[in-house]
């Protein structure tokens, strides 16, 4: 756990999240600032700063993000698809440095982002 990390802090339960999923491994919640009718982050509990930042010891852990991706989008009902997205770094627009992916979804969208 990094002090200074707000999704740290919700792994530990002294912030505040609208969790749709968790296991041993990783933590599911709702987006405070949706973008999208459905707009979930899935975590690692374990710290790992962003994509940049794994190393190949985290592979099977950032497969297992992505199934719990794909099940979270399922029970929100995105029958019709949605989107994964990974933020990394300044250029990559991450704002919050723990590795996490942004389930979106609900409304159909466009390529490329912005
Ligand atoms: P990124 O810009 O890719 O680093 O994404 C960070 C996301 O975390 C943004 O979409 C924020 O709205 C979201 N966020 C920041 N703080 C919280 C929080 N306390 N609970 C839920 N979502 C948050």
């Amino acid at each position: 756990m990094a002090a200074d990390c707000i999704f740290c802090r919700i792994v530990a339960g002294t912030i505040p999240a609208t969790k749709v999923f968790e296991d041993e491994q990783s933590l599911a919640f709702r987006d405070l600032h949706p973008a999208t009718p459905v707009h979930v982050l899935v975590i690692p509990k374990e710290h790992i700063a962003s994509t940049a930042h794994a190393v190949e010891s985290h592979a099977s852990l950032l497969g297992h993000l992505m199934l719990v991706a794909a099940k979270v989008a399922e029970q929100e009902g995105l029958a019709k698809g949605f989107r994964l997205v990974a933020n990394t770094g300044a250029d990559g627009g991450q704002t919050v440095d723990h590795l996490h992916l942004h389930v979106l979804g609900g409304r159909s969208m466009t390529w490329p982002p912005g």
